[in-house]
């Protein structure tokens, strides 16, 4: 057993009611809603027009930034609209709207047929590159240029911990296709010239560590179960379990020598370089109390999320809140229009028996908080820094910056207090401080 890290909490994990649900393939949507930012860095551009008929694994939005990653056609048929659409993690973006024209043809020349034993670094790298592939566990960032650091890297670390509650996507994928996420992590595995590789799942899961574990004989990649607790998926915590190595503060896991990607990245990396294939679609978990029949659903992107409910067999009972992502880390949507986006890991519908915590009070200064921070730090003080709009004294004093948004300190606060948006506010405005300035500078 792997040593644990401090902090963390147990949340009642909701995973029973999708965990049994096999993968099912989502029948094509009649249209689909492509939004032209679903990476961090800068929105890509539609390289189509309204009226232009594409193809399956088509680009069709691209960037001349560094920091970005194409994104492809999900379906076949006639561009119809591109506009600014709903997006599940900002107000709104440039979308291309995709008419179904009932082919699914694949764009000239997909699939391939690769051997990737005989490809080189480079030739590796640009498969990932031109397959658009993000991070699928919500960060989102461009795998190439991660899979390409700036310092050496020795440890690959994929994540299988997927330690939200109610989320299954991971766990049905690491069960039900596990071949795909071992040769993924031997194609890293190549291109990073690692020593040594390792991928960590919570030891709720035995069947994922059983079935990942066949998978990985006589391939030298080791599976580490982990005690379960969250968030144990976080990246420095992940690290610190699995390998011992402190992730300082500022700093990236390449600082240690670690590359840590998702596991669903890693089975899509595989299908980039075999096959070409670009990441036009994703396993997401569809759950929650509100939902009749919660399932894991492997959706291409741009389905909006009403058609998935639909599948679902709608709601039992009327949401109170409908999640983007798990409980602890995802995004309240307002509208059942917004589409599923390379990120999406999860959809939930949660009633008010879940959501109704009562009105937020005062800080009684009990200190589980701080107990709670995995990393840490002291909640109470920046949510109360950032209600008096100090936000750099909370950057400054108490490490604000070092927050991962894990809302553990949400979680545990007896007063109700939403300590996690706090910081996430107060995040935001520093953010924003600093755009302004290096603006500034760029027109001196
Ligand atoms: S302060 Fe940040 S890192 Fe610490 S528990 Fe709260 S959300 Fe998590
Ligand atoms: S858990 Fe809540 S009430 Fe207790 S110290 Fe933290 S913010 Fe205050």
């Amino acid at each position: 057993m792997f040593k644990s890290f401090l902090g963390g909490i147990h949340p009642k994990d909701g995973k029973e009611l999708a965990k049994d649900r096999p993968i099912e393939t989502l029948p094509l949507p009649s249209e689909v809603v492509i939004p032209m930012s679903q990476h961090i860095g800068a929105p890509c551009t539609p390289t189509v027009k309204v009226g232009d008929h594409v193809k399956r694994g088509q680009v069709i939005g691209t960037s001349d930034a560094f920091m970005h990653s194409d994104i492809h056609a999900s379906i076949s048929g006639k561009v119809t609209k591109i506009d600014m659409f709903p997006h599940s993690g900002r107000s709104g973006c440039q979308a291309v709207v995709i008419e179904n024209d009932g082919l699914d043809e694949w764009a000239d020349g997909l699939p391939l047929h690769r051997d990737w034993k005989e490809m080189g670094t480079d030739e590796l790298l640009d498969a990932v590159q031109s397959a658009g592939i993000v991070g699928m566990g919500g960060a989102t960032f461009p795998a190439h240029i991660k899979l390409n650091p700036s310092k050496p890297v020795d440890v690959l670390l994929v994540n299988g911990a997927e330690c939200e509650p109610y989320l299954t996507a991971d766990y049905r994928l690491m069960l039900e296709e596990p071949e795909r996420i071992v040769t993924g992590m031997l194609i890293m595995g190549k291109i990073l010239g690692v020593k040594e590789s390792f991928i960590g799942i919570e030891d709720n899961k035995p069947e994922a560590i059983e079935a990942i574990g066949k998978a990985c004989e006589g391939t030298g990649i080791h599976v580490a179960a982990l005690k379960t607790k969250y968030p144990q998926g976080a990246e420095k915590m992940l690290i610190y379990v699995v390998t011992g190595r402190e992730v300082p503060c500022g700093g990236l896991p390449m600082d240690v020598g670690v590359e840590v990607q998702n596991a669903a990245t890693v089975a899509a990396i595989a299908d980039a370089v075999r096959e070409g294939i670009p990441l036009i679609e994703r396993v997401t978990t569809v759950s929650g109390d509100a939902v009749r029949n919660p399932k894991n659903l492997r959706i291409r992107i741009g389905t909006r999320y009403r058609d998935v409910i639909d599948y679902c067999g709608g709601f039992s009972e009327e949401p109170d809140k409908l999640l983007a992502g798990g409980p602890m880390m995802g995004f309240a949507q307002y509208t059942l229009d917004v589409p599923v986006m390379k990120g999406s890991s999860g959809i939930l519908g949660l009633t008010k028996k879940l959501t109704d915590h009562g009105p937020e009070r005062p800080c009684i200064r009990c200190g589980r908080c701080v107990k709670a921070c995995p990393m840490g730090l002291v909640p109470s003080m920046l949510s109360i820094l950032s209600q008096q709009q100090d936000f750099a004294r909370a950057r400054d004093d108490y490490g604000l910056m070092n927050c991962i948004e894990c809302g553990s300190c949400t979680f545990v606060c007896p007063a109700k207090r939403n300590i996690v948006q706090y910081i996430r506010l107060a995040k935001g405005e520093i953010r924003a401080e600093m755009a302004k300035a290096a603006q500034k500078e760029e027109k001196k």
